[in-house]
């Protein structure tokens, strides 16, 4: 098997597990390794056996099938356990994407480590990675919160509790609720809050909607084609306590320089150091100059 990564002795017979990433709608983004993979392993879990048989025909390959969803997976990994034990590589995919990302997957991984089975990903697009990528928001930090909840009250819940967080926020959206989901997404972050939203991701239509929160649900009150496919959000973390830092800097700096080389001097320095607008240290330092003048 060209793909079995080293092993210890004792795990020598064992079979991998393949975690194989398909396609999110252009079947040129099927990697040349997942195939070879798929075409090696002894038997290919799949959430949908049938749109698997289909994708895989398109390349040429009719692998041994088995049907592993949200339904199934716990009973599905027990009868796959012994099969990667006795030596028999598996591949998991699931409809599109990254196996486990939304998708089954978790507990035959999980089942599959605490028998000291390797599990190996293979790399294939994952939709809310490719949106947070190029979304132009920090990607420093994000959290992936999945699927929003499709009952209103729930979602506002969810919204809410990480309203507050710093991390840029990814999560997938049904283009069912997409609008009343923006407007929830809108009054739990507040209008201003800085989104993307990617549509038909690597497919003829892929678009970008990018702006405000108050501008999405503005752009999604009217009807059009924005509203169909496959979506995914991405929102900015808050940065409410950042903004009152960086004043605060600012306020530091402007204090300090103002008497010694003037406002406008004072505002270049201060702009040069803290990484802020020119004209924000300057209006920073009239209004400092108001107040002491008080
Ligand atoms: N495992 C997949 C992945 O790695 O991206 C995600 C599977 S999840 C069941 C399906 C959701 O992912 C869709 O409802 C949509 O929110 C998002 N998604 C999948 N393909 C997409 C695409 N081409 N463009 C935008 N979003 C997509």
């Amino acid at each position: 098997m060209p793909y079995k990564q080293q092993q210890s002795k004792q795990q020598v017979t064992r079979g991998i597990l393949y975690l194989v990433g398909t396609p999110i709608g252009n079947l040129e983004d099927m990697v040349p390794r997942a195939l070879k993979i798929l075409q090696s392993v002894a038997l290919v879990a799949a959430e949908d056996t049938r749109r698997a048989a289909s994708l895989l025909e398109h390349f040429g390959l009719r692998p041994r099938l088995i049907s592993c969803h949200d339904h199934n997976e716990e009973e599905i990994a027990r009868q796959l356990i012994p099969k990667l034990l006795a030596g028999e590589d598996i591949a998991l995919v699931s409809d599109a994407g990254m196996p486990l990302i939304s998708d089954p997957g978790y507990r035959l991984v999980a089942m599959a480590r605490a028998e000291g089975i390797e599990v190996c990903p293979i790399p294939g697009p994952c939709a809310a990675i490719m949106a947070l990528c190029a979304s132009g928001l920090p990607t420093d930090r994000f959290l992936f919160l999945g699927f929003a909840p499709a009952k209103r009250s729930a979602r506002k819940i969810w919204f809410a509790n990480v309203s507050q967080g710093r991390d840029t926020i990814v999560y997938y959206e049904s283009p069912h609720r997409i609008l009343e989901s923006l407007q929830d997404a809108a009054l739990a972050f507040g209008i201003e809050r800085r989104a993307m939203l990617a549509r038909e991701l690597t497919k003829k239509f892929e678009s970008w909607y990018g702006g405000t929160l108050g501008e999405l649900v503005e752009l999604y009150s009217t009807d059009g084609d924005h509203h169909k496919g496959e979506m995914v959000m991405v929102v900015e973390g808050y940065r409410g306590a950042e903004i009152v830092a960086e004043r605060d800097e600012v306020v530091k700096l402007m204090t300090g320089l103002i008497p010694e080389v003037g406002i406008k001097r004072a505002s270049v320095i201060a702009a040069a150091l803290s990484g802020q607008k020119k004209s924000y240290c300057y209006q920073v330092g009239l209004e400092l100059e108001v107040s002491s003048a008080d």
